[in-house]
């Protein structure tokens, strides 16, 4: 039945050249005066961290965020010469595989110091840490209370040097401003307890994408951005119209095939045809990372124009009701996120109709859809 396809028939085209479009965005509109960071855990989004972090570089961002270990170590291997820093925590063991790919550490205990500083004494080195404050998200770092234990902890590190203190922000995507403002101000707090010790770091830094809009006062030093870097937007916001999504999801139709009315269509039948119809198959599943609570919910376009999901989305496949399309064929492109003729489906589309956030939609997206690099990004002058 495929006949016809392209080999594969399921790919996430990743334009290059908005990717560098979105940087350049983003520092000239949104985070001039100071350093982007930009966050490339979960393979960059689903989008690829090691391409991405190539173009990245290329238009002058400084910094690149991880969420663990093994994702900086996969950033150096694929030749990223720029600082990691790892934005989780870091799990027993690991200390010497950061210190090995000069990955740079989030400290968020005194026991992480500590571990770092005999890691470091070990290597004879003057190891570079960013220090994480909790400041109100409830996660990770070290709380307010214990600053003056971390600080006499610290004074005690020969081998580390503190480069960056940061936190980060719980609220800054909803419309609870109260909070943030209270997150900055006992950071603010922080700062100036370290300042009392004569520590300054080099880099200060608060703010993820939503900060990064909404929260100038958030930016000191260095912005960490992921979501918006992606082209999506962190909470419903206009203004932040002019950044491009770089990610298209598109498959091909992989059967067409026209069926009387009252016939089920996938498990459990939870669609029936309620008139004579054209039922489509597309080679895209749960499997691939098409959530399944878009089945009867979501839209595919095809020729420019929306189509229905009909019926359970399976494991590898899923069905589309083509009735009210002019004509369609074995072979035809189907955009399931991106844009198509006049038409776009967004990453918070989809988010909307399945109950989750852009994020998801994009990690979701499995190592079986191959990502294929498209655009460039040398036209984008910076
Ligand atoms: C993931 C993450 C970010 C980036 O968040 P976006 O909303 O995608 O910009 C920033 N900082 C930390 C600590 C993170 O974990």
């Amino acid at each position: 039945m495929t006949a016809g396809l392209p080999t594969p028939p399921l790919v996430a085209e990743i334009d290059l050249g908005a990717f560098a479009e979105n940087i350049r965005a983003i520092r000239t509109c949104l985070a001039s005066g100071c350093q982007i960071m930009a966050v490339v855990k979960a393979d960059a989004y689903g989008h690829g961290a090691g391409p991405l972090a190539t173009v990245a570089s290329k238009h002058g961002v400084a910094w690149f965020g991880v969420a663990r270990c093994q994702e900086g170590v996969a950033l150096r291997q694929y030749g990223i010469d720029a600082p990691i820093l790892v934005l989780g925590p870091t799990w027993p063991g690991e200390a010497e595989t950061l210190i090995e790919y000069r990955l740079t550490p989030t400290i968020g205990s005194c026991g992480d110091a500590a571990t770092f500083q005999r890691a470091a004494c070990r290597r004879g080195l003057l190891y570079p840490i960013h220090v994480k404050i909790d400041t109100g998200m409830g996660r990770f770092g070290v709380t307010p209370e214990c600053v003056p234990a971390l600080l006499e902890q610290l004074g005690t590190c020969s081998h580390l040097h503190l480069e960056g203190l940061m936190t980060h922000l719980a609220c800054a995507d909803t419309p609870d401003v109260e909070s943030v403002q209270c997150q900055l101000a006992r950071f603010r707090a922080v700062l100036q307890q370290f300042a009392t010790q004569g520590l300054t770091p080099r880099y200060i830094h608060a703010a993820n994408s939503a900060g990064l809009y909404r929260y100038p006062e958030s930016h000191w030093t260095l912005v960490r951005s992921g979501i918006a870097l992606y082209g999506a937007h962190p909470f419903p916001a206009p203004e932040a119209a002019a950044l491009r999504p770089v990610l298209t999801w598109k498959t091909y139709l992989a059967r067409v095939q026209t069926v009387p009315a009252g016939c089920g269509i996938s498990y459990g039948y939870t669609f029936v045809t309620g008139r004579p119809s054209v039922i489509g198959t597309l080679p895209v599943g749960y499997a691939d990372g098409l959530n399944r609570n878009l089945s009867n919910v979501g839209q595919v376009l095809i020729h420019g124009q929306r189509v229905p999901l009909v019926g359970q989305i399976c494991m590898d496949m899923c069905m589309v009701d083509l009735t009210d399309l002019a004509c369609a064929h074995v072979g035809d492109e189907v955009v399931l996120l991106g844009a198509q003729g006049d038409d776009r489906i967004t990453a918070e589309e989809i988010a909307a109709r399945c109950g989750c956030i852009p994020y998801e939609v994009f990690c979701a997206i499995s190592q079986r859809v191959l990502r294929r690099y498209v655009g460039t990004d040398n036209d984008v002058c910076h």
